[in-house]
């Protein structure tokens, strides 16, 4: 897909993605200051990241160009590279298991937790029509309250609590505006019928019903270095299951790709990131979200499973020119779709991550780009750049040092 897109300059890749009508020049144009102090409180400027685009997904026998937002060198490259190989082996399969928002209201330490739980199972219809008077409109789209259930834990010496869970289909939103509002009206509801006063209200970021997970089988035979790779991605897998200081790493590579999708489509990616490691530390102990197997035949198997809680619309999707630009570029239809887009780019990191770390090691592929961004680091010129940067790869070390003592050597007049 896209022969040689990496070598093209950015011109020539804006034209291929308009030739192939996944670009809108009219949306290619900077956050507006007018806009951002919209969005913020005491904005004096905007921030710029790139934004590039990852080619080779086959998502579901869908292709995709994936348009991705990171300052990080080598993260686009490595996940177009993963998803070829992944293409080449039938592409990914990724699978939307549930997409409903969570909510919390917490009352502490209750006085009257055993009637607030009998009251909520016995009149869950009519509580969830105060939340729908609340956000009538998400009901006309379709959504609205799925269930509400409670708990009560038992604090000890610390305080004690009940809490009411909400669960909401809030569509192609994120929803966290309307979990909201429709908590806060439920809580108020809650507070007069009960005269317990809740300490918040309040979308919860550990979005369990709202989970992707993606898989892709990788015939050995297919990669450069074959041998005895499926076992080795399968013990890099079960060290991050066993070491959480790899864990954390191995989740970092994998949120590389999720995060800049996550910016470019005008995702909340602290939600994201929050979900995920919630998610990966569930069990109690913190575990990695992308994970590798051999199977019987051979075949390299490899899945993720996290929380997506993302939206097509809502936030500042609509509103950020870029988020917009990303959806022409990525042609996703629904938040289902994004959501299995976004975990098959993070499965695809985790893969290109793996395979260097197992084989050649992570600096061989970073050695250039890193000359690149020492370079830069030291001012240099950009006329000069490949040249210099040439020149960084040959000098060892390989520093900031020598990168300044090059780019002087260059800019003597
Ligand atoms: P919005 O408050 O923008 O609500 C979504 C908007 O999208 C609504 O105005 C809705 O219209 C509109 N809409 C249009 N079409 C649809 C559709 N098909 N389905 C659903 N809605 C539609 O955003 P969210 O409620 O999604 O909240 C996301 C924002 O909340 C993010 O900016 C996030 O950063 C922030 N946030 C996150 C928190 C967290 O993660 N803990 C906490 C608080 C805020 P209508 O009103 O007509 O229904």
């Amino acid at each position: 897909m896209y022969d040689k897109f990496y070598k093209k300059t950015s011109q020539e890749r804006r034209d291929i993605l308009d030739a192939d009508g996944r670009y809108n020049l009219e949306l290619d144009t900077p956050l507006g200051q007018e806009i951002a102090e919209q969005m913020v409180e005491n904005a004096v400027s905007t921030y710029e990241l790139p934004l590039g685009v990852a080619t080779n997904f086959l998502i579901n026998q869908k292709d995709y160009v994936v348009a991705m937002a990171t300052e990080e060198p080598s993260v686009i490259a490595a996940a177009s590279n993963a998803a070829k190989i992944m293409r080449t082996n039938g592409g990914i399969q990724a699978h939307v298991k549930s997409r409903i928002m969570t909510g919390q209201i917490a009352f502490p330490n209750p006085k009257h937790s055993t009637e607030m739980q009998s009251y909520i199972d016995e009149h869950t219809d009519a509580l969830a029509n105060i939340c729908h008077n609340a956000y009538p409109s998400i009901v006309k789209r379709g959504g609205g309250v799925r269930s509400i259930s409670h708990r009560f834990v038992d604090g000890g010496d610390k305080t004690s609590f009940f809490i009411v869970y909400l669960s909401i289909d809030t569509q192609e939103a994120m929803g966290a505006n309307m979990m909201n509002t429709m908590l806060e009206t439920l809580s108020s509801y809650l507070q007069s019928k009960f005269d317990e006063t809740p300490l918040m209200s309040i979308l919860s970021n550990l979005a369990t019903e709202c989970i992707v997970s993606a898989t892709v089988t990788i015939d050995p035979k297919t990669l450069k270095h074959s041998e005895d790779i499926g076992l080795r991605l399968k013990q890099a897998s079960d060290l991050a299951q066993l070491d959480p200081y790899r864990a954390a790493t191995h989740n970092k590579g994998t949120m590389n790709g999720i995060d800049a999708v996550v910016i470019a489509t005008g995702n909340d990616w602290r939600a994201i990131e929050a979900a995920a490691h919630a998610y990966a530390s569930r069990s109690g102990s913190y575990q990695p979200l992308a994970t590798w197997d051999v199977n019987e035949s051979g075949f390299i198997v490899g899945s993720i499973e996290l929380p997506m809680p993302i939206g097509t619309v809502g936030g500042s999707i609509g509103i950020h020119p870029k988020a917009k630009l990303s959806k022409e570029v990525m042609r996703y239809e629904s938040a289902i779709e994004l959501m299995e887009v976004i975990a098959s780019v993070g499965l695809s990191q985790n893969f290109a991550a793996l395979y260097a770390l197992t084989t050649v090691g992570i600096q061989k592929g970073h050695m250039q780009l890193q000359a690149r961004s020492l370079a830069l680091n030291a001012g240099a010129p950009l006329d000069k750049l490949d040249l210099i940067v040439a020149e960084l790869t040959q000098r060892k070390p390989m520093n900031l040092e020598t990168a300044q003592s090059i780019v002087s050597e260059y800019t003597k007049i």
